[in-house]
């Protein structure tokens, strides 16, 4: 076997180094719920807010909730000292739930059940749960909730809740929808008006990650033939000065961010997008207005800027259409979802939170091994316990019997009080492993969050939002550069999945 390995070193060195996912760490990694052939991929779209340009997170936050309460004091009379309470972040993650009516917040499992549930600072208890929730699946486009599913979106659980409390201790009875209802037209109100993105603009490097690796995996992409194209919902004026942020001069063949993509559309207004016919606009870069084009748009060209558009007429032009398009998004409903419902597009999904949340697995490796081994043993117990117990009732009903002997009888009674010590005992231990479980299970979710765990996972199945990944994202990754590594025809494979029975 010495001679294969000579020769494969020899192949190797006249190959050049190529780099296997085993190299890639993983929380680098691009993870793949359905099988996809990059070789068959020939165009790459991108959205901008979150996918190429992600966010310092916290500061971005602290900003938007800052806009936000100006305008809730100026605009919607609410009373200064809200300005004084403290904001803390980890009031939200991907995924939560507000609802409305009764002023609470939670998380949903996998299948749509209320999980952990906040009205305020306080947690419901499980009998509170059930008394607002019955056992009833929540359906996510009932007016009465508000799924809260973006990044940009998290200031507004974190403010809610907050309020809530607040709200709360004032006198009167809280108007908790009209609460959640001021909250988001205020936050809207920023994000419209340029509040928000004129403090962002005049101070990019606070509030935008910019990541060295970009240009350089945009590039692998476009070395292999692939074109590239940017649909985002934002409109020029932010896009030029972000895109020039994060690209503009970061490789020597790539002066300007524009160089790298082959068509760029901004206000796409996803999901719009792919769900309606609005038409292609053709926007003069300098003053951002339209540029009166003689009637509809025949061709999309590399040196012109886009507005709006849709779909059908994005691939009539391009010619270009369904499984050789991949489109790299961050949000499920705007970016994923109705691509994926309408068999379209191939997708991934940027997923920020993701290098947090397998840095810290990675850092409770051992604690959750053991979470599942008590976890088995806390069932082989109850099932022993099921055993036991309907041994103790053939007895029971034995004794019952007017036939059986008096012999027989004796010989019964001894079995039933040993039979009932046993089964005492082994609940007793069944019990103290389910409070064991239970600690451990509290600990390891609030390394992720401490009140709301990982955003991907409820209980001992994945949250709501992380089936939604899983449902609805082909790949997944935490960042657009984490490609940079990989070939750029690679067959991404998904993993075999196991059912329940063959586990
Ligand atoms: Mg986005």
């Amino acid at each position: 076997m010495v001679a294969t390995t000579d020769v494969d070193q020899q192949l190797g060195a006249l190959l050049g180094e190529t780099t296997t996912e085993i190299d890639v760490p993983r929380k680098n990694r691009v993870f793949c719920n359905r099988n996809m052939r990059m070789d068959s991929i020939e165009v790459i779209g991108f959205d901008m807010d979150y996918t190429l340009a992600l966010y310092h997170q916290d500061r971005l936050e602290r900003l938007s909730i800052e806009l936000t309460l100006g305008k809730l004091i100026d605009k919607h009379g609410y009373p200064e000292q809200i300005r004084d309470i403290h904001y803390d972040p980890r009031w939200a993650i991907r995924g939560v739930m507000v609802d409305r009516q009764l002023g609470n917040v939670f998380k949903l499992d996998r299948h749509s059940f209320v999980g952990r549930c906040y009205h305020g600072f306080r947690e419901l208890t499980h009998d509170e749960r059930k008394a607002a929730y019955r056992n009833e699946k929540i359906n996510l486009s009932n007016d009465r909730f508000e799924w809260i599913d973006t990044l940009f979106g998290l200031p507004e659980a974190v403010m809610y809740t907050t309020l809530v409390d607040w709200a709360d201790r004032q006198t009167g009875t809280p108007a908790y929808d009209k609460l959640f209802g001021d909250i988001r037209t205020a936050i809207d109100e920023a994000h419209r008006d340029d509040t928000l993105k004129s403090v962002i603009k005049a101070d990019l490097p606070s509030y935008i990650v910019k990541d060295p690796l970009l240009g350089e995996a945009l590039h692998k992409f476009r070395s292999s033939g692939k074109k590239l194209f940017l649909l985002t919902n934002s409109l020029y004026d932010y896009t030029a000065v972000v895109m020039s942020y994060l690209l503009d001069g970061e490789r020597k063949a790539y002066p300007s961010w524009r160089n790298y993509f082959d068509i760029v559309i901004v206000g796409g207004a996803k999901p719009a997008f792919f769900n309606e016919l609005r038409p292609f606009v053709q926007i003069d870069p300098q003053t951002y207005q339209p540029i009166s084009t003689n009637g509809e748009i025949k061709h999309l060209s590399r040196d012109k800027i886009y507005q709006g558009g849709n779909v059908v007429a994005f691939e009539q032009m391009t010619g270009i259409k369904g499984e050789q398009v991949l489109y790299i998004g961050d949000h499920i409903y705007g970016d994923i979802l109705r691509l994926r419902k309408q068999h379209m597009w191939r997708t991934a999904m940027v997923l920020q939170e993701l290098e947090r949340e397998i840095s810290v697995s990675d850092r409770l490796e051992a604690q959750i091994q053991d979470l599942e081994l008590l976890d088995r043993r806390h069932r082989n117990l109850e099932s022993e316990i099921d055993y036991q117990s309907l041994r103790l009732k053939k007895i029971h009903r034995l004794l019952e019997e007017p036939t059986t002997n008096a012999s027989l009888r004796v010989r019964l009674e001894e079995e039933r009080k040993m039979m009932r010590a046993s089964i005492d005992a082994l609940r007793d231990r069944a019990n103290l492993m389910d409070a064991e479980v239970d600690s451990l299970e509290a600990r390891i979710d609030r390394a992720y969050n401490s009140h709301w765990g990982s955003c991907l996972r409820e209980g001992n199945e994945n949250s709501r939002f992380g089936e939604q990944v899983n449902d609805y994202a082909d790949l997944y990754t935490s960042r657009v550069s984490n490609f940079g590594p990989y070939s750029p025809l690679r067959y991404f494979r998904a993993p075999r999945r196991p059912m329940p029975h063959e586990i």
